[in-house]
């Protein structure tokens, strides 16, 4: 392969371990010198970031990326109502091509809004990584299995996890992994869930689950189990470090100790949570008690956008509210949860979430000069309380450019909306 270097020249950065001024020395995929003066002579690119904030790549770690093609089409609604009456109807003509189109719009707006790495949980998963590799981010990607306890439907979902396994895992230079990804504990049989940890020992691979989202799943496990989800999943030998369960909002406090003990990975969904009044997960206890809590957005069809930015904000105000403290989740440590704490969820830790030398150049650029911004103060603080997705400008991941000043490099994002909005308008007609 041929050497290509970028230099990113006098930024402020900023990551879990502070903020600091310097340049940042880029060789194909890799950031190989962090330092105050990089000479630019006789570098391919070099990216001046005077005045701006360099970040790294966010981490989205649960979503349904495809989604993106429902979004605000019911909206105010019960869970139930919204999945039985409006979500299901339209996911029973998906296809492919559809999943394509939508996962493409989403990889457009996390470019625009400075995520670099996901974790994808939908259908048509092979359409998903094609969207991932054209947009040259970095993904982990499961096929949402569900079975309600049907070994025949048990098979055909095991089945297309390996198909996707077999087809993506370690696609696109490495961007893009494969996990297995079990709906959860009520829409998943026990032995679909044991099948699912046997697989992951097998193949090294992470587990994707919803675990404890709402009241009334925990009182469906308990029913059937005599247990609550996370302990029920304890005692049928499923928890360990590789996997990471979203929401995770119904815990009792001997649940707590046992995701601490199996090195369980959490994805915090505040706003899903809040639209769809599911509850507040208590991530100041969690943190607290070294559980490994990262953010994500989940779909967006129950955001309805894919901007971790406003993510951040939203965990640390509902965490104030949740224990009427204003100290309660401060902006540094939820800047953590989105970046090093994604990271290490995803087994990622020695590869991003923060910008050091031999990590992945995944990087965002924040333009501070906008109105929102100024007077320019406290960055970590400013980029929680005060920007948007909207205030990033450039960003990298794998050391490529995706987006430079604002205009997309890896895709034509018109192009991408307008596919989007016609699969969009043939699913909802078919339904
Ligand atoms: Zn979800």
């Amino acid at each position: 392969m041929e050497t290509k270097n970028t230099l990113v020249m006098d930024a402020q950065i900023l990551d879990a371990h502070g903020l600091r001024k310097g340049s940042l020395l880029i060789e194909n995929d890799k950031i190989i010198e962090v330092s105050s003066s990089i000479s630019p002579a006789g570098v391919d690119k070099v990216i001046n970031a005077q005045g701006k904030l360099l970040i790294p790549g966010l981490v989205n770690t649960h979503t349904h990326l495809s989604m993106t093609l429902f979004r605000g089409v019911a909206d105010d609604l019960k869970l139930e109502k919204w999945l039985n009456d409006y979500i299901w109807p339209l996911e029973a003509h998906l296809n492919g091509e559809y999943c394509y189109a939508g996962a493409l719009l989403g990889c457009v707006e996390m470019i625009k809004s400075g995520t670099t790495t996901f974790n994808d949980m939908y259908f048509y998963m092979d359409h998903v990584a094609e969207a991932v590799k054209e947009a040259g981010l970095r993904a982990v990607i499961s096929h949402g299995m569900i079975d309600f306890d049907d070994e025949e439907k048990r098979k055909a979902e095991i089945k297309e996890s390996k198909r996707i396994i077999k087809k993506c895992h370690g696609g696109a230079d490495g961007r893009i992994r494969v996990a297995l990804g079990p709906h959860s504990p009520y829409t998943c049989s026990r032995e679909l869930l044991e099948e699912v940890r046997g697989l992951a020992d097998e193949h090294g691979l992470l587990i994707h689950i919803h675990v404890a989202e709402t009241e009334d799943e925990v009182r469906q496990v308990k029913e059937k189990y005599g247990l609550g989800p996370f302990a029920y999943l304890d005692d049928i030998g499923f928890l360990g470090e590789d996997v990471i369960a979203a929401h995770a909002v119904w815990l009792s406090s001997s649940e707590i100790h046992i995701l601490r003990s199996r090195g369980v990975k959490l994805s915090h969904n505040p706003t899903s949570n809040m639209k769809l009044a599911s509850g507040v997960s208590p991530v100041e206890e969690l943190l607290e008690c070294g559980v490994c809590v990262s953010l994500g957005t989940d779909g967006p069809a129950s955001n309805n956008n894919l901007d971790m930015i406003e993510e951040m904000k939203i965990a640390a105000l509902l965490q104030k509210i949740k224990s009427m403290d204003p100290t309660s989740l401060g902006a540094e440590k939820v800047f953590e949860m989105a970046t090093i704490n994604g990271a290490a969820a995803l087994g990622m830790v020695d590869e991003i979430g923060t910008i050091e030398v031999g990590k992945k150049a995944d990087l965002a650029l924040i333009n501070t000069r906008k109105c929102n911004l100024a007077p320019w103060r406290h960055p970590v603080s400013h980029l929680v309380y005060a920007a948007s997705g909207c205030d990033v400008e450039t960003v990298l991941c794998d050391g490529e450019i995706l987006m430079e000043n604002g205009k997309l490099k890896s895709l034509d994002e018109k192009y991408v909306i307008e596919l989007a909005e016609s699969a969009a308008e043939e699913l909802t007609s078919k339904a």
